[in-house]
């Protein structure tokens, strides 16, 4: 998507570690007219795919999702980071190693969220290794919900979690997919 794209190469910052900081639009600055714009393009992708929820993951996940719910008319849940050793039996569970922070960790949902009979559409802002995405998934398995589709902001294509995810069968719609970017230097993008 020419608009998303655009906005990264003029103000997104390259960091080392293999961070792309795109603070001032989409993770601690909001340009809530950009997201609108995500979220119509994502409707137009999954019309027809009868999507009864949003899923995502806090926290940077949660404007965009709940922007995105507007045009679809549906919910969103968002699943929680927890560092409970005790789980409640309410609740699905899976663990996710954190890309930014190098640390395990779990996420939960609570049972009633989630249902058998959902068809569900997981967005977040970034994918990376897929691990987040993992998480995501395998708490809708356990739901009995159907992953309809998967909606990222950015990909970073070069770094495999794209191909992990649709080599399982699952329909992952980047809306800007950067093939390389260096510290100081330009971001590319894939098609
Ligand atoms: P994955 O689980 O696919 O390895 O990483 C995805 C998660 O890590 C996203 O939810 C996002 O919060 C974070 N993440 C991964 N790469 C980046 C990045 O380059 N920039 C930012 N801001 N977050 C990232």
């Amino acid at each position: 998507m020419k608009l998303l794209e655009d906005r990264i190469n003029r103000d997104g910052k390259v960091f080392e570690g293999n961070v792309l900081k795109v603070d001032s639009f989409l993770n601690h600055q909001i340009d809530v007219g950009l997201i609108r714009e995500l979220g119509r393009e994502w409707k137009r992708l999954f019309d027809g795919e009868n999507i009864t929820k949003i899923l995502t993951i806090e926290a940077s996940g949660i404007g965009i999702a709940c922007i995105t719910a507007l045009e679809f008319g549906v919910p969103v849940v968002f699943a929680k980071k927890t560092k409970t050793v005790n789980i409640a039996a309410d609740v699905y569970t899976s663990k996710v190693e954190s890309f930014t922070h190098k640390t395990v960790y779990d996420i939960i949902v609570s049972k009633e969220f989630l249902s058998e009979g959902d068809r569900v559409l997981i967005i977040d802002d970034f994918l990376a290794n897929g691990k987040a995405l993992e998480g995501l998934i395998s708490l809708c398995e356990a739901a009995g919900a159907r992953v309809a589709g998967i909606g990222i902001a950015v990909e970073k294509a070069y770094q495999g979690g794209g191909d992990l995810i649709r080599g399982k069968g699952y329909r992952v719609e980047s809306l800007a997919r950067v093939s390389s970017m260096t510290v100081g230097g330009g971001i590319e993008f894939a098609d």
